[in-house]
């Protein structure tokens, strides 16, 4: 990897409305608690996150435990390696806190007193009602490489090192305190990494239903291979793959400028299967086809034990959701149900039985594989007659078999899944 210019020294012009190649990070824990799996990481899930929404490339994922030594090798090997690199932990007064030193190791360099922190610590202290104990002014020791960044969420501050075009950023480990630093300095450090300045960040995305993982891959593989600016990545789930274009840009118009041809050519080459744009899976898609027709859904559900009842609720607004009753497999209540549904003013019925029922219990502990036959079977009212006169009337219906199988877990998510994308099939084809 060749290193980019100083903030100091701006790089050589970007071409008109591009930005200059994305930074690549690493972010890095530490803590022997999470070196042993007590605690679980949940920082640099949350920081590679963040990150990539600022459309930096988060490479590796690191755990070290409170070694002075292994802190300091790794802080020297990733910033070595990496535009960016974020460590979070060890920034407490206790004896096992040592990222402070192990940075100074790493950058060569001495620790030396901040003022500035100190009055920072003492005043904060004194404002919770407390004196400040010798011990927590240890924390006002940063390396002479680096400048420091108070922490208004707590008392361990952080600090920051900027040279050659490269920052190494230390947050605390307390989550929240690491959140904030990160939503705040962390960004400016960031995105000022940028010639030019920050820029715009912007990440489009499109759903494929129906369409699994490797199928999408294959449509689009010319696109995502090598993809840079724009980034182009798949995010697989049931029945829908998200597809991620990431673009930066000096401005967000022409960010949108940048993104429009790749947008377009994949949702030509995903036809039918484009099932929209946006963060929301397919419910949300057939939330707003809901919408858009004016319509309201009823569920009647003897499989999943009420998880589509609950997906749905989360997920439809009220206006879509006339309501989803669930009943216990092979009940003969389903006729109440589409009374209490039409009463409820649905106008379009989906339900889903099982002709081998899964068994009672999902245990998640002994996890065995379960299969189920789901049948599901829509019924489309429109224009609304009542359920009652419509029942064998010509009504416009669509049914559907479908074997599954997999881990008996997860089968009932599985099902309310394969639920939204028949749903959304309908709902496309006969609008
Ligand atoms: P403190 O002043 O609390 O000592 P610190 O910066 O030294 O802050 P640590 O001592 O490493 O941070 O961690 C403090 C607490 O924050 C841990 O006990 C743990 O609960 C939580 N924590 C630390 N690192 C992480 C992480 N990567 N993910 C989730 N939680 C974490
Ligand atoms: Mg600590």
């Amino acid at each position: 990897m060749t290193s980019t210019p100083g903030n100091d020294a701006p790089g050589a012009p970007s071409p008109a409305g591009r930005a200059a190649a994305p930074l690549r990070a690493v972010l890095v824990a530490t803590g022997t608690e999470i070196a042993l799996g007590r605690t679980v990481d949940t920082n640099c899930a949350f920081l590679a996150e963040l990150l990539g929404g600022w459309g930096v490339r988060v490479q590796r994922h690191l755990t070290v435990p409170d070694d002075p030594y292994d802190i300091a090798a790794t802080v020297r090997e990733c910033f070595a390696r990496f535009d960016v690199t974020v460590m979070t932990g060890g920034l407490g007064p206790t004896e096992d806190d040592w990222t402070r030193l192990a940075a100074a190791r790493a950058f060569s360099c001495p620790l030396v007193f901040s003022h500035e922190l100190a009055s920072d610590l003492r005043g904060r202290m004194r404002g919770w009602g407390f004196a400040c104990p010798d011990n927590n002014l240890r924390q006002a020791w940063i390396p002479a490489a680096a400048y420091p960044v108070p922490n208004p969420r707590g008392t361990a501050p952080a600090f920051a090192v900027r040279r050659g075009g490269r920052a190494a950023v230390f947050l605390p480990g307390v989550p929240r305190e690491a959140e904030h630093l990160a939503r705040t300095a962390l960004r400016e450090i960031v995105l000022g990494l940028r010639p030019g300045g920050p820029g715009a960040v912007r990440t489009f995305v499109l759903k494929a239903a129906g369409l699994g993982e490797g199928k999408v891959d294959d449509l689009l593989k010319d696109i995502l291979r090598g993809s840079e600016n724009p980034y182009v990545g798949l995010s697989a789930g049931q029945y829908e793959t998200k597809i991620l274009v990431t673009v930066q840009a000096a401005d967000a118009e022409s960010a949108e400028a940048l993104a429009a041809p790749v947008l377009a050519e994949i949702e030509r080459r995903l036809g039918a299967s484009l099932a929209g744009s946006g963060e929301g899976g397919l419910r949300a898609s057939v939330a707003e086809r809901l919408r858009e027709g004016g319509r309201r859904l009823g569920v009647v559900d003897s499989i999943t034990g009420g998880v589509l009842a609950r997906s749905l609720l989360e997920h439809l607004p009220p206006e879509c959701l006339a309501g989803a009753v669930s009943c216990r497999p092979g009940a003969a209540s389903g006729l109440n149900a589409l009374n209490y549904l039409s009463a409820e003013g649905a106008d379009l019925v989906m339900s889903l039985h099982a002709q081998t029922p899964l068994p009672a219990s999902s245990g998640d502990c002994a996890e065995g594989t379960a299969s189920v036959t789901v049948v599901t079977h829509i019924r489309d009212a429109r224009p609304r007659p009542q359920w009652g006169r419509r029942r064998g009337g010509k009504s416009d219906e669509f049914f559907q078999i479908t074997p599954l199988a997999g881990p008996e877990a997860h089968l009932r998510e599985r099902v309310a899944a394969l639920a939204c994308f028949q749903l959304w099939e309908f709902l496309r084809d006969k609008g």
